[in-house]
């Protein structure tokens, strides 16, 4: 359905800055959020069930397809151990449980659209913009990690033919990968994690790295090595890909001191050679920044009334940064708390105690 264009005012107002400057020419909604939060990762989603708990009103935007951030998309698989009150979780499971919890008080989920601009209305409320829609919101808060990622890329023939074809950079499931013979490039923790992870599901798994230096666990790469179902090759790199329209059939790979080409059949690769993470338009939002963060003081606020920051993509004055998910979960509950206050002067800034609510 075609949605009404905003009783908003036009910006006479302070368009912040940069691309800010420009009001994308896309349908902004009518409704008014009391928060929007730019990133579905976990500190968004946590944040999102405490805007939830403050009766706020809520909004969460993600540029990708699924809730989760770096842990849907770069570690489903992967168990952590450092989050309180699970002696191990594996990541998927973990976005999972922050899902249901967000869930209690239903935030509105907008997935698969990327915030580009901010401008801030007349009124002192914010228009956020996406490539399709604006949104309304009296207050923000930013927790969009290391920005939107995207994987580095081999320069091989055929890679685009084959790419989510036979040739990937995630690994959403494993069992996609039952019973394949898997070629895996790298020689960081990812691909020697996967290599591991996957072993007892695939038919075999070749790891190649260009170097005989690996970085990744000491202990990892050793297991790889001893692992009779993985063999891993050194001082070897990917030349080609080929097969027909039903995905890869074979690799051709070379010894990089020798030349030497072979060519091995593969039905997938796995290509875990880092990623390139792009804060994009966020930094042109008139936002101060420090070393690709943001600049939030003891209260998550930014240098914009009522835009607030948290998780990975937070710098705290006067602190460490500790890019982890139990001081994002933190900063989350701090932002909320401080924007609550922020929309609504006369409300306490302590939540209350969770356990004293009604179930
Ligand atoms: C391999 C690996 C293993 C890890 N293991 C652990 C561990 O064991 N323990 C631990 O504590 N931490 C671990 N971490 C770190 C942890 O994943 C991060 O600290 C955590 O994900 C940060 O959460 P976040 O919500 O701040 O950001 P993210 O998880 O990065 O989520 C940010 C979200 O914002 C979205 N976004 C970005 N820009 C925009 C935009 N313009 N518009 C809309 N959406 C946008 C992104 O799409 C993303 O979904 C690990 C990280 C990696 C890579």
């Amino acid at each position: 359905m075609a949605q009404q264009a905003t009783q908003v005012k036009p910006v006479t107002a302070t368009a912040l800055s940069g691309a800010a400057a420009q009001r994308p020419s896309v349908p902004v909604e009518n409704e008014l959020s009391d928060l929007m939060i730019i990133g579905a990762g976990p500190c968004g989603l946590f944040a999102s069930y405490y805007a939830g708990f403050r009766e706020m009103k809520t909004v969460v935007l993600d540029a990708l397809p699924e809730a989760g951030g770096q842990l849907a998309v770069l570690y489903p698989e992967k168990y952590i151990f450092d989050v309180p009150g699970y002696p191990e979780i594996l990541a998927k499971d973990l976005v999972a449980q922050l899902v249901a919890q967000a869930s209690r008080y239903n935030p509105r989920m907008v997935l698969g659209e990327r915030a580009t601009d901010l401008v801030r209305n007349a009124d002192g409320t914010y228009a956020v913009y996406t490539d399709k829609k604006g949104y309304l919101t009296k207050a923000i808060l930013i927790t969009a990690g290391v920005g939107s990622f995207s994987p580095n890329k081999l320069n091989i023939t055929n890679q685009e033919k084959f790419e989510g074809n036979g040739i990937y950079y995630f690994v959403k499931h494993k069992s996609f990968f039952q019973d394949k013979n898997l070629l895996i490039v790298g020689g960081g923790d990812s691909a020697v994690d996967w290599a591991l992870n996957l072993k007892d599901v695939t038919k075999s798994i070749v790891l190649i790295h260009r170097r005989d230096q690996f970085r990744a666990h000491e202990q990892s790469v050793k297991e790889c090595y001893n692992c009779p179902q993985i063999s891993v090759r050194t001082f070897t790199e990917l030349k080609s890909v080929d097969g027909d329209a039903s995905g890869v059939k074979v690799a051709t790979i070379f010894d990089n001191r020798t030349t030497k080409e072979e060519t091995i059949p593969v039905d997938c690769i796995l290509i875990n050679i880092g990623f390139k993470a792009n804060l994009g338009p966020i930094a042109n939002w008139g936002i101060q920044m420090e070393n690709r963060a943001i600049k939030v003081n003891g209260k998550m606020e930014t240098n914009l009334p009522g835009v607030f920051a948290a998780g990975d993509i937070a710098a705290q004055s006067d602190s460490v940064k500790l890019n982890l998910i139990a001081t994002g979960f933190a900063q989350a509950a701090l932002a909320v708390n401080v924007a609550k206050k922020y929309v609504d002067p006369k409300a306490q800034l302590f939540p209350g105690h969770s356990s004293e609510k009604s179930a």
